[in-house]
């Protein structure tokens, strides 16, 4: 029980009260699938958050008893309070695990992380997505069968993708259209694991996929803390605290 990945499931919930085709898509919101569907491991306890609660759901109660945190947001990042995403960047130097998920890539806690743009290309055409999967290996797509994956329809993004290198590229997503993308990226900062990943466009049921539900819960496993926090406060070490007795002449 005690061992239990806490994860918090982060999300806008805006489109899902102004688009009848997202609301039909997730009568529960679009977090209550995301939710859903890590509650199918038994490893995880799961919280939701969304944008119109107190603190955005995001209290300092809630944030100290994270240790992934998944986030979905879109129309309303300028809404997202500076100050709240102040502490969920400091909670990701300490460790924290962060899951960002689709448009999310323009979220204030995605660009702040990453400090370039973030922006990238795309297109809304209905059109398949093939995930290349680049490192068979990696946990975040163990238990996928094949080289690749499909998304039947999706929200075309490509490349030029204005992230820094990342520290792992684990998938390339291919659209019919022709365009590529960096679709699932692992990127270190701090003491914390924070993982881009594209799939999600409202319009489109893509978080009852098995195959990104799958992703998911691998993510939330690879970047869940794996050790002692690191609380970063930049102590000062005098010199007769120093380890080894130092020598003067
Ligand atoms: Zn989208």
């Amino acid at each position: 029980m005690a061992n239990k990945i806490r994860v918090t499931v982060w999300g806008e919930n805006v489109h899902e009260h102004k688009n009848e085709k997202v609301a039909a898509n997730y009568p529960k919101g679009m977090h209550g699938c995301i939710a859903d569907g890590l509650l199918e491991d038994p490893a995880f306890e799961v919280t939701v958050a969304t944008l119109d609660m107190p603190e955005h759901g995001l209290t300092d109660e809630i944030l100290a008893n994270t240790d992934v945190m998944t986030w979905w947001g879109h129309m309303a990042h300028d809404k997202v309070d500076d100050a709240i995403v102040a502490k969920v960047k400091k909670r990701v130097l300490e460790g924290m695990g962060l899951i960002v998920l689709h448009s999310g890539h323009y979220s204030k806690i995605f660009r702040s992380l990453m400090g370039t743009t973030c922006s990238l290309v795309w297109r809304e055409a209905d059109e398949l997505e093939r995930i290349w999967i680049c490192n068979p290996g990696h946990p975040i797509v163990k238990g996928i069968e094949g080289p690749y994956f499909e998304i039947p329809m999706e929200e075309m993004y490509g490349e030029p993708f204005g992230i820094p290198e990342p520290n792992e590229t684990v998938m390339i997503g291919h659209f019919e259209g022709g365009n590529v993308f960096r679709s699932g990226c692992v990127f270190l900062r701090g003491n914390g694991t924070i993982f881009y990943f594209q799939p999600g466009h409202e319009t489109y049921p893509i978080y009852h996929h098995e195959t990104v539900k799958l992703v998911l819960k691998n993510a939330v496993k690879y970047v869940a803390p794996r050790g002692t926090l690191w609380k970063d406060d930049c102590p000062n070490v005098p010199e007769d605290q120093a380890p080894v007795k130092i020598s003067k002449k």
